[in-house]
């Protein structure tokens, strides 16, 4: 059956968190996924919550292990899987809710396939000089969350070498006017005041907030 979902909204409306891994997209994402009008949807969360004994959590087992990317083609078929279910059960409704992703698109191939899909209104990317401190908070996370991709030090590192040769170069596919930069060192609400004073003026211009 033909998706009816992606011509009925046109594209839907999007603002990227981006940042290299420990910048604080996933606390960033919760926090504004408790707004009205904003919905969060993280892809390592989709991955995670995959059944590890299906195909697709094998194959997410084997690359996140070794800190490295899922194939494009897998990514964005899970992504759109997932993003068109809460569509289904109205957890996502695009008319009234800005999509706000996390790790996705992490590749430029990724951000061409998702053009069709997204419209992206801006980037926020949280910026970090110090990559030790970006080390420690994963370091940190993987003690309190269990995580495996952030247990050793091999493989946090190997993330971070990701980051900048494959997902860094996503921010050449978008006009520079829409890239908006936060400081990601501050505390978390520090790092908040900064991504909403980028974000809460494009619900206003695009949706009728509180009506
Ligand atoms: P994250 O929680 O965003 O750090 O993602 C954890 C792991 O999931 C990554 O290291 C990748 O193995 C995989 N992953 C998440 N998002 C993507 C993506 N957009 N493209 C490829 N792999 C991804």
């Amino acid at each position: 059956m033909k998706r009816r979902s992606v011509e009925m909204v046109d594209r839907f409306k999007t603002v990227l968190l981006f940042g290299a891994p420990g910048a604080g997209k996933g606390t960033q994402g919760k926090m504004l996924s408790n707004i009205p009008g904003f919905y969060h949807c993280a892809s390592g969360d989709v991955f995670r919550r995959v059944d590890p004994h299906s195909k697709l959590g094998r194959v997410f087992y084997e690359y996140s292990s070794r800190g490295e990317l899922v194939p494009d083609d897998v990514t964005v078929s899970m992504w759109d899987e997932a993003i068109h279910a809460h569509i289904l059960l109205c957890d996502y409704r695009p008319h009234s809710d800005l999509l706000i992703l996390d790790g996705i698109p992490r590749t430029p191939q990724q951000a061409e396939l998702m053009d069709r899909y997204i419209e992206v209104l801006k980037v926020v990317h949280l910026t970090c000089d110090e990559p030790e401190k970006m080390f420690a908070r994963l370091q940190a996370r993987a003690e309190k969350e269990g995580r495996h991709d952030d247990a050793d030090d091999a493989v946090i590192r190997r993330r971070w070498d990701v980051y900048e040769k494959e997902t860094h170069p996503v921010l050449a596919h978008y006009a520079s006017e829409v890239i908006g930069k936060v400081k990601a060192a501050g505390t978390p609400a520090e790092v908040l005041a900064g991504v909403l004073s980028i974000l809460a003026p494009v619900q206003v211009e695009h949706f009728s907030v509180g009506d």
